[in-house]
């Protein structure tokens, strides 16, 4: 008589393995299940085992569990199970053993098998449980294509991308394009200071300035858990050479990549792009060179222009030649007019180009501001009628170091765009207060006239620009930036508060810098260059004539 699979089983284990709270029990773990005696026999099995096999119950009990597996894992699997019921104490029986399932008709599935062992009076059993791990697989197989084709795509990219993480920014990834930027590879995991000092790569500013940490793209973003954007950053890689790039940087939480396997795994991320903007730096250069080249060459002639009509004038008054009738003069001080305005517009430009190229050297010398003040406002009051332009400020007098050509170029700008902004008229107050607690003196110049948009006033210190509200007020963009430079390299601030239609405050604050400050051999007393000791004063006659111009049109 042919032995049932259940003969092979002791009766008190067979009463156990058949109780009905014990089948309950195994039909409830979500896993296949397979209980194997020691002599390799499948003496239970749940319906998980069927669904995931496609064997009946009848045809596994009995078997030996290999029945399951591929066969190429048959010896491998067989001798795991003696070499464990040689020493069941001593052996590691297996968690998580990742192999492949054998379904009846022939199919396999990779699975994930726990074993743990059943001591009972009756010998050792062996629980298996498996688990289908298709999904699993497929997912991780997807991760891992979609991780080798992200790189993929990020290393074609032109532009620098990396990611860092936590406090210290250490590498999550980097691209191709970002290493070449480097000179360097960044190891995953290191802190980025520690890769700049470890490979003597320096981060200046677009002045040439190095950076601090604190004012790095990377760690700016960190910090203030802001974006950045076009952010400009030199590089100077470990052989010398230099890159100019341009900065953006979004914060991610920890949750949407990766994270490092360190104490800061839970910290968000700054994923950071970078652009080399050498390019276009070059081709900005070039502009510069041909603007700064254009206005130069047209220098001469405006000078002379100016000279001989200024000479016809003059000799007129003076009742030498032919007399010239009304309609002669009215035209050659139209030609004046003109030709101040292009001698201006000449010297802002290179003004402008010699800011760009670093050759913009200022003067100091100790002026008392108060009546330098005093003095170009009274001059504009005097050009621009019309406008009640006062002075407030307490002070009686206050000796400051500076350039006195320049900051009187400033006042003019503003006390100039102050008026010509205001076409309605209206007040204008300049203020001037000392400031004894942060060491120096702010001006202030305020109008009531058109004011400015608010999301134009962000750009207003860069060249060329103009808000979209000045239509039919000349003007060529260049004077705020001139004046930020300016006061700049003054050690000072520039800065505005607007509202469109109402008007704006611009303001000045300029460190009120002591004697000592100022002493010979201070690089705040370098001489001026010689082409910017020939530059003619700049005119305040520009203010006055646009202003009257404006007045006509009124
Ligand atoms: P410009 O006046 O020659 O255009 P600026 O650089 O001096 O150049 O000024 C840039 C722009 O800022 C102006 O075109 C104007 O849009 C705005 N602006 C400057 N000052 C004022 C002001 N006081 N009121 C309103 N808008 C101003």
């Amino acid at each position: 008589m042919a032995q049932s699979p259940h003969d092979t089983i002791s009766t008190q284990v067979q009463a156990l393995l058949t109780r009905p709270e014990f089948q309950t029990l195994l039909e409830s773990i979500p896993d296949a299940l397979v209980i194997v005696d020691e002599q390799g026999h499948i003496v239970l099995v749940n319906h998980l085992i069927e669904d995931l096999f496609g064997y009946s119950r009848q045809e596994l009990l009995g078997k030996s569990p290999e029945y399951l597996l591929p066969e190429r894992f048959h010896t491998l699997h067989q001798h795991h199970r003696q070499r464990y019921l040689e020493s069941p104490v001593t052996q590691p029986i297996g968690i998580g053993l990742e192999l492949y399932g054998r379904r009846k008709d022939g199919g396999e599935f990779p699975v994930d098998i726990s074993l743990s062992p059943l001591r009972t009076q009756e010998g050792l059993f062996i629980i298996s449980t498996i688990r289908d791990i298709s999904e699993r697989r497929r997912l991780e197989q997807l991760a891992q294509a979609s991780g080798v084709l992200l790189q993929a795509m990020l290393d074609a990219l032109p532009s620098g991308v990396y990611l860092v993480q936590g406090k210290q920014a250490r590498l999550v990834f980097a691209n191709r394009a970002a290493c070449e930027v480097w000179g360097v590879d960044w190891q995953v995991g290191q802190p980025f200071e520690d890769f700049l000092q470890a490979h003597q790569i320096h981060v200046l500013g677009s002045d040439g300035h190095e950076l601090t940490r604190d004012d790095l793209a990377t760690f700016r973003a960190l910090r203030t858990g802001q974006p950045i954007s076009q952010y400009q950053e030199v590089v100077r890689r470990p052989d010398g050479t230099t890159v100019p790039l341009l900065f953006n940087a979004v914060v991610l939480p920890a949750h949407l990549f990766q994270p490092l396997q360190s104490a800061e795994s839970e910290a968000k991320g700054i994923l950071v792009v970078m652009h080399d903007i050498t390019s276009l730096k070059d081709s900005e250069q070039l502009k510069d060179e041909f603007i700064g080249m254009a206005a130069h060459e047209l220098r001469n002639p405006l000078t002379a222009l100016k000279g001989f009509v200024e000479t016809l004038l003059i000799q007129s008054q003076l009742g030498r030649g032919m007399p010239l009738t009304g309609w002669q003069q009215e035209t050659l001080g139209e030609i004046e007019i003109a030709t101040d305005r292009l001698v201006e517009l000449t010297e802002a430009l290179l003004d402008v180009t010699r800011i760009q190229a670093g050759r913009l050297i200022l003067s100091f010398a100790s002026y008392d501001l108060v009546s330098l003040v005093r003095k170009v406002v009274q001059r504009v009051q005097e050009a621009a009628p019309h406008h009640g332009i006062s002075l407030q400020t307490e002070l009686e007098s206050l000796v400051v170091s500076l350039d006195v050509f320049r900051i009187e170029q400033v006042l003019l700008n503003l006390l100039h765009n102050a008026v010509k902004y205001s076409p309605a008229r209206g007040s204008i107050t300049v203020t001037l207060e000392a400031d004894q607690d942060q060491n120096q003196v702010v001006m202030q110049v305020q109008d009531h006239g058109i004011g400015i948009p608010a999301e134009q006033q962000p750009l207003l210190f860069q060249r060329f620009a103009r808000a979209h509200n000045v239509q039919g007020i000349t003007g060529a963009g260049l004077g705020l930036y001139l004046c930020r430079e300016l006061v700049k390299r003054h050690g000072g601030r520039i800065w505005f508060e607007s509202v469109e239609g109402q008007g704006s405050t611009f303001f000045v604050a300029l460190p009120i810098a002591s004697d000592e400050d100022a002493a010979p051999g201070d690089l705040r007393m370098q001489q001026p260059e010689t082409n910017a000791s020939m530059d003619p004063p700049f005119s305040y006659k520009r203010a006055v004539r646009e202003s009257s111009m404006q007045m006509k049109t009124d």
